[in-house]
């Protein structure tokens, strides 16, 4: 068990100064004055007591779009990425995944990405995915999205389905209606969310089909969450016209000089662009999309090489929005615990309260930097380094 003495509560809306008790996998309590719980401090299960007052306490972050099992692949089968480990995930202060395949569902498959969740939970973390790839006729486990949804714990929705992208199969607008009433079902006769991963590609198209679906079918907007939403401009715009309707909008935070060069909009600038335009906050998620691959380009513009999306550009988009756009923490922590938590009906996950599953990451409080990591109430990242390691992991 773990009691973090003084420290400031950010859950993620702003708390103020509480003492914090983790055990079992759970948050236990968190009060003003905790005391030292001297009668729990036995030889067999020794409490640690932390000194919270240098830190912050916010939720572990819920990452609801990344590729763990790899993904890219899109410049030939040596630029297909690499699994990623468990510290690349814990050390970004991320507890909780969503993963998803992407472009290639050939070499990249639904059994192999269900082998990694449930690795991922395993090793400590919390883990979900979502059925399919970029194409229809969608590829389930077991042949139909609703199953998967009813009869596979970890299967959260579908996607990412391709929209508006050289790289989709084009689907017809009935095809992607069909996904969406499946995986609508098997959602509500499972209790997860169905939700319809949606992955935003350049093209004209943007959110037509989307519009035309809730707007001649009873598909609710907010079964969707079209994601890459600022990609470009003219997609933004559209995207703050769906929110404005109620509809889920997520951003992505792995990007690239020449990606903003070229005029897409990080998350933080996304987020108070958003807020101006009077977006609802609890609309709005980022994910990382981490694992997937990103070019680098030389001072003459010609490709350089490929790197991996990493889970840290989350917070580092939270601190930009702090740092650079002037939006309070607590705001700008929403779109990467409470929100994608509560869109994703994770009960247990998102927010720091009692009763609230372990997951709580400790910030520097200057740097906004994280510290401490806690999954599950099991102590992960500790001065900034992991404490727990994938077994594959270089020592
Ligand atoms: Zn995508």
């Amino acid at each position: 068990m773990y009691l973090i003495k003084n420290t400031t509560v950010y859950s993620p809306e702003f708390v103020g100064k509480k003492d914090i008790l983790l055990g079992g996998t759970k948050i236990l309590a968190i009060a003003n004055d905790l005391g030292t719980f001297s009668s729990l401090n036995s030889t067999e299960h020794p409490l640690q007591i932390i000194d919270g007052s240098k830190f912050l306490a916010i939720p572990g972050l819920v990452d609801n779009h990344l590729h763990p099992t790899g993904g890219g692949g899109e410049g030939g089968y040596t630029t297909r990425t690499p699994e990623m480990h468990l510290s690349e995930i814990t050390t970004a202060g991320v507890t909780t995944v969503i993963g998803t395949l992407g472009t290639d569902g050939t070499s990249r498959t639904m059994t192999n990405l269900i082998a990694k969740i449930k690795a991922l939970k395993e090793e400590g973390i919390s883990a979900w995915c979502y059925s399919g790839n970029y194409h229809l006729p969608i590829r389930t486990l077991t042949g139909n999205i609703t199953d998967d949804l009813i009869l596979i714990e970890e299967v959260i929705g579908a996607g990412e389905i391709a929209l508006s992208d050289h790289r989709s199969s084009q689907p017809t607008r009935d095809e992607v209606a069909r996904l969406a009433a499946q995986t609508r079902v098997g959602g509500m006769l499972s209790g997860k969310a169905g939700t319809i991963n949606i992955h935003m590609g350049d093209g004209p198209a943007m959110l037509a089909m989307l519009e035309d679906i809730v707007a001649t079918t009873e598909i609710p907007r907010t079964q969707f969450s079209p994601t890459h939403m600022s990609r470009n401009p003219d997609l933004f715009k559209a995207g703050i016209q769906w929110a404005k309707q109620g509809g889920y909008v997520d951003f992505t935070s792995c990007t690239v000089k020449q990606f903003l060069d070229e005029g897409e909009l990080r998350c933080s600038t996304s987020l108070k662009i958003l807020l101006d335009e009077g977006v609802s906050l609890d609309r709005i998620t980022f994910s990382s999309d981490a694992g997937g691959s990103l070019p680098t380009f030389d001072s003459k513009g010609e490709l350089s090489g490929m790197v991996v999306g990493t889970c840290h550009s989350m917070l580092h988009e939270v601190r930009l929005s702090v740092q650079k756009q002037g939006i309070d923490l607590a705001t700008a922590l929403a779109p990467v615990t409470a929100n994608p938590a509560d869109r994703l009906k994770l009960k247990s996950k998102g927010h720091l309260a009692t009763g609230f599953d372990g997951d709580l990451v400790l910030l520097n409080r200057d740097t906004l930097e994280v510290d401490t990591v806690f999954a599950m109430s099991k102590l992960m990242v500790q001065s900034g380094k992991p404490v727990v390691k994938g077994l594959f992991e270089k020592a």
